[in-house]
């Protein structure tokens, strides 16, 4: 028996890095995965990656930031496996470092707009689903910048501390009803965001491996597959009596 055997789960963001990971984890646990992203051709690769393991899946193309490819999304869910189990909102971006004085209002709005809208508009889409059949539950991807302060990162610190926000008020409200809601808080994990992050402080002198892995106790970065256990193993029975939660998982990075 899988730890999530026929249950339904829905990963955004599934397209690459610790979304890519989470998908193909519930799949190797038993779960029917939907996988959505803006990124049609990862999101397929990531489909074709779950079949080929002998796992089932879909792609469903949704902008987490938009009202309406959010309720299609998960209308879509629903018309292909009839339920939704386990949800992780997962999709994210990191945009533009700069000191806090210098940050654009656009880079607010894109950040916020993807990072805490899309987990809002995702959120009360998933929840109007599980309550259709009993319950369900949720993880929400917050980060280390979701407990402590990164300089140049003001509106992603914002985001993710919002995350946190959204996470804890929706396992209250929701505690009694059967849905579990969760964050997980990762330090630095091997993906392209923390590429792109070390490329905007370093120009392409170091890195991100080189940059963040001595800033954590642990000596190195995390593994999206290492993030990927965590989240599905929150979604299982097995932590059943677990919400509202903020989790670190970050070699030690918050201890410090
Ligand atoms: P990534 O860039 O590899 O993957 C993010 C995915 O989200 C991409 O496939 C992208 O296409 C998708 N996405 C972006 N905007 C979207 C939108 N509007 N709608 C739907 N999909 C969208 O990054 P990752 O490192 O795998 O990040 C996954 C999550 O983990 C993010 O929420 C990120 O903030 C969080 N996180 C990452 C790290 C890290 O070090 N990599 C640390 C802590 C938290």
């Amino acid at each position: 028996m899988g730890l999530v055997t026929d249950k339904v789960a829905l990963v955004t963001g599934g397209a690459a890095g610790i979304g890519r990971a989470t998908a193909k984890t519930f799949a190797a646990e038993g779960a029917k995965v939907v996988v959505s992203d803006v990124n049609q051709d990862g999101g397929a690769e990531t489909v074709r990656m779950i079949e080929k393991a002998g796992g089932t899946a879909l792609f469903v193309a949704a902008d987490v930031a938009k009202k309406a490819d959010v309720s299609d999304l998960i209308a879509k869910t629903v018309a292909a496996y009839g339920r939704l189990d386990c949800a992780v909102n997962n999709a994210g971006i990191e945009g533009k470092i700069a000191p806090f004085a210098a940050q654009t209002e656009e880079n607010f709005d894109a950040i916020i707009g993807v990072n805490l809208k899309g987990t809002f508009l995702c959120l009360q889409a998933e929840i109007a689903a599980m309550l259709e059949t009993g319950g369900g539950t949720i993880v929400n991807l917050s980060s280390i910048a979701g407990l402590i302060g990164f300089s140049g990162l003001s509106p992603y610190v914002a985001s993710k501390h919002g995350v946190i926000g959204l996470t804890k008020n929706v396992a209250l409200e929701y505690a009694t009803s059967g849905i579990r809601v969760n964050a997980v808080c990762p330090g630095g994990v091997d993906t392209r965001m923390l590429d792109s992050l070390a490329e905007q402080v370093t120009s392409g002198a170091q890195s991100a491996t080189d940059m963040m892995a001595p800033l954590h106790p642990m000596g190195r970065i995390g593994t999206p597959q290492e993030i990927a256990e965590l989240i599905v193993w929150l979604s299982s029975p097995r932590a059943g009596f677990i919400t509202g939660t903020a989790i670190p998982i970050d070699g030690g990075y918050v201890a410090q």
